[in-house]
C-alpha cells in the first residue's frame, strides 16, 4: 500500500514538473501565476500522504527538494547576468524611450518624408555611442547605427513611418489631432524605439566586454509604401549580418513564425486623344474607357484566381472634367499571393488585361514597376528562443484605467469588449498559406535569417491601420508593449551573442527554407522613388 501511494505521488509530481518545463500545449494551462502556490500545495499534500503512509523519508525529501529547486530553475532565464543587465538597461532607458516614441507619434511622417522621426532616432543612437551612418541606400531617412566589431553581426530593424489621414488624439473615440494629417496607425512610433532601446542594452554589454561582435540597428523608412528596406538590401547593408531581429506592434503577444504575402505594385497609364465630349467625341480616344475596361477585366478575373491571391487598385487619375474625353488615366495596381511564384502568374495575367483594355479603347498604354516584396521566410528555431524569453518575462499588467480605455475603443469600433490580451501565445504552427498583409521584412528574411516578434500595444481586435491604433500607441498601453518588446528582443539577442550554436541553428533553418533560390529584389533600376508623383 505504501509503495502504491508513493508511486502515485511521484507520478503526480513528476508529471507536473515535466509539463512545467516543456513546450507542450498543457504548459499554457500550468503557466499561470497560480502555478507555484498550486505546486506547493500538491507537494505538501503528497508529503503528508507519504508520511502518513510511513513511506521512506528518501522520497519525502526528494519532493521537498523539488519544492525548492523548481522556482530556482524557473527563474534561470532571467538569472543570467547579461539578461539581467539588458532588462536593467531598458528599465533605465524607459522614460527616454517613451518620450522618443511620443515625439515620433507627434511627427507622424509618411513614407520617405520621415526626416524628423529618423533624426530623432539617429541622434538618440549617436548619444548612446553608436556609429551612425545617415542617408544609406540612397534614402535620406534611412540610417544604420552600429557598435562593436567583428562576428557575430546581429541586426535589428526599426520602422518609423506613419499613414496618411489617420491623425488622432490619445482618446478612446475618433477625434483627429489635426484633421486630414497622418497618424501612426501601424504603431511604428513604438517599433523603431523599442528596437533601438534593445540595441542600446546590447551595446552596453559589448562595451563592457561581456561578449564580442557587432550590434547594428537599421533605421528602415517607408514600410507602408514603396518599401524602403528594398534599397537598403540593394546597397548591400545586410550582406554581412548573421541574424536579424524584428518585431511589430499587435493586439497579441507571440513569437511570430508566420509568413506573409508577397506583393507587387505597378502603375498602368493610358494615353488617348482628347476631344469635346459632345461636340466631336468621334475625334476622341478615351484613356478613361481603357481604365474602366482594365478594372472590368480584373474583376472578371477574380473568379478564376486562387483564394490566396489578392488584387487591389487605386484609381489615381481618370480625367479632370466631364466635358472632355480624357486623354490620360492612371491606376495603381497591387497583386499579392502567399508565394512569390503564385503572385508572378497573376501579375502576368493582369498585365495582359491592361494591354487588352488599351486595344479595345484604341489608346496607348504604359506599365511601370513601382516595387515588390517577398513573402516572409519564417524561422522557428529563432522563434523558439524568443518564446522562452517571452515566458521568462511573463505577461504585461494593465491598470483598470487602461482596461477601461481599451473597452471604450472596442465599443467605438464595434469590436467585442474583451479588453487587452495580456497572455503570451504558445508558438503556433507555421501556416502554409497565411492570412494577412505584407511587409518588406520579407525581403530581409531572404537575405538573413530573421527572428520576429509581435507584442500587444493595442486592445484585442482593434482595427489595424485605424485611428484606434494611433490612440493606443500614443499612451501607456502602447508604451508598455514597447518596453516589453524591447526587453524580449534584447534577451533573445543575449542568447545569440552568448551561444554561437544558436546562430548556427538559426542559419541552418534559413538555408534549408531558402533552398537554392537566389534573392533578387523587385525594384526598378535607378534611385528609389523619393519624389514619386501621386
Ligand atoms: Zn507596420
Ligand atoms: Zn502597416
Amino acid at each position: 500500500m505504501n509503495s502504491v501511494i508513493r508511486d502515485l505521488n511521484l507520478v503526480l509530481i513528476l508529471s507536473y514538473t515535466f509539463y512545467r518545463f516543456t513546450d507542450l500545449p498543457i504548459y499554457r494551462f500550468t503557466d499561470k501565476p497560480i502555478h507555484y502556490p498550486l505546486f506547493v500545495i500538491i507537494v505538501i499534500y503528497a508529503s503528508l500522504q507519504m508520511i502518513k503512509a510511513k513511506t521512506s523519508m528518501k522520497y519525502t525529501t526528494f519532493l521537498l527538494l523539488l519544492l525548492i529547486v523548481q522556482p530556482v530553475v524557473a527563474q534561470e532565464a532571467i538569472d543570467n547576468e547579461n539578461k539581467q543587465a539588458v532588462i536593467g538597461s531598458i528599465e533605465n532607458q524607459s522614460a527616454n524611450l517613451k518620450k522618443l516614441s511620443d515625439e515620433i507619434w507627434e511627427h507622424a511622417e509618411i513614407a520617405f518624408k520621415e526626416s524628423q522621426s529618423s533624426e530623432a532616432l539617429a541622434s538618440y543612437a549617436e548619444a548612446q555611442g553608436f556609429r551612425v551612418t545617415r542617408g544609406v541606400g540612397e534614402i535620406p531617412t534611412a540610417f544604420t547605427a552600429e557598435y562593436g566589431s567583428g562576428k557575430p553581426v546581429v541586426g535589428i530593424l526599426g520602422e518609423f513611418d506613419a499613414l496618411p489621414g489617420l491623425s488622432q488624439k490619445t482618446v478612446p473615440h475618433k477625434e483627429p489631432l489635426i484633421a486630414g494629417e497622418p497618424g501612426h496607425g501601424c504603431g511604428h512610433n513604438l517599433f523603431g524605439v523599442a528596437s533601438l532601446g534593445a540595441a542600446t542594452s546590447i551595446k552596453e554589454l559589448i562595451e563592457s566586454g561581456e561578449f564580442g561582435g557587432t550590434i547594428r540597428f537599421y533605421g528602415t523608412p517607408a514600410e507602408e509604401k514603396f518599401f524602403g528596406k528594398l534599397w537598403m538590401i540593394r546597397a548591400g547593408l545586410f550582406d554581412d549580418v548573421d541574424v536579424v531581429m524584428d518585431w511589430h506592434p499587435s493586439d497579441e503577444t507571440e513569437a511570430n513564425v508566420q509568413s506573409s504575402l508577397a506583393l507587387v505594385d505597378f502603375l498602368v497609364e493610358y494615353h488617348g486623344q482628347a476631344a469635346h465630349a459632345s461636340g466631336d467625341p468621334w475625334n476622341g480616344r478615351s484613356a478613361s474607357d481603357a481604365l474602366e475596361l482594365y478594372t472590368d477585366g480584373i474583376n472578371m478575373y477574380r473568379e478564376h484566381i486562387k483564394p490566396t491571391v489578392r488584387i487591389h487598385y487605386h484609381i489615381q487619375d481618370a480625367g479632370k472634367v466631364v466635358n472632355v474625353v480624357p486623354d490620360y488615366s492612371k491606376i495603381w495596381t497591387r497583386v499579392r499571393d502567399t508565394r512569390r511564384e503564385g503572385m508572378q502568374q497573376v501579375w502576368d495575367q493582369v498585365e495582359k488585361i491592361a494591354e487588352g483594355a488599351a486595344m479595345m479603347a484604341n489608346v496607348d498604354y504604359k506599365i511601370t514597376l513601382i516595387s515588390g516584396i517577398h513573402e516572409v521566410l519564417p524561422n522557428r528555431t529563432g522563434g523558439a528562443a524568443l518564446q522562452k524569453n517571452l515566458e521568462a518575462l511573463g505577461t504585461i499588467d494593465y491598470t483598470e484605467q487602461e482596461k477601461g480605455f481599451a473597452k471604450q475603443i472596442q465599443l467605438a469600433t464595434d469590436s467585442d469588449t474583451v479588453g487587452i490580451d495580456m497572455q503570451i501565445n504558445p508558438m503556433k504552427e507555421t501556416a502554409e498559406h497565411p492570412m494577412g498583409g505584407s511587409t518588406d521584412v520579407g525581403d530581409v528574411s531572404f537575405v538573413a535569417p530573421t527572428i520576429r516578434l509581435g507584442v500587444t500595444t493595442a486592445p484585442k481586435g482593434t482595427p489595424w491601420h485605424s485611428w484606434a491604433v494611433v490612440a493606443a500607441g500614443g499612451m501607456s498601453i502602447g508604451h508598455k508593449g514597447m518596453v516589453y518588446a524591447s526587453k524580449a528582443l534584447a534577451l533573445t539577442m543575449v542568447d545569440l551573442f552568448e551561444n554561437p550554436e544558436l546562430i548556427d541553428d538559426v542559419k541552418a533553418e534559413f538555408y534549408e527554407r531558402k533552398g537554392d533560390y537566389v534573392y533578387e529584389g523587385m525594384v526598378p533600376p535607378g534611385p528609389p522613388p523619393l519624389d514619386f508623383e501621386q
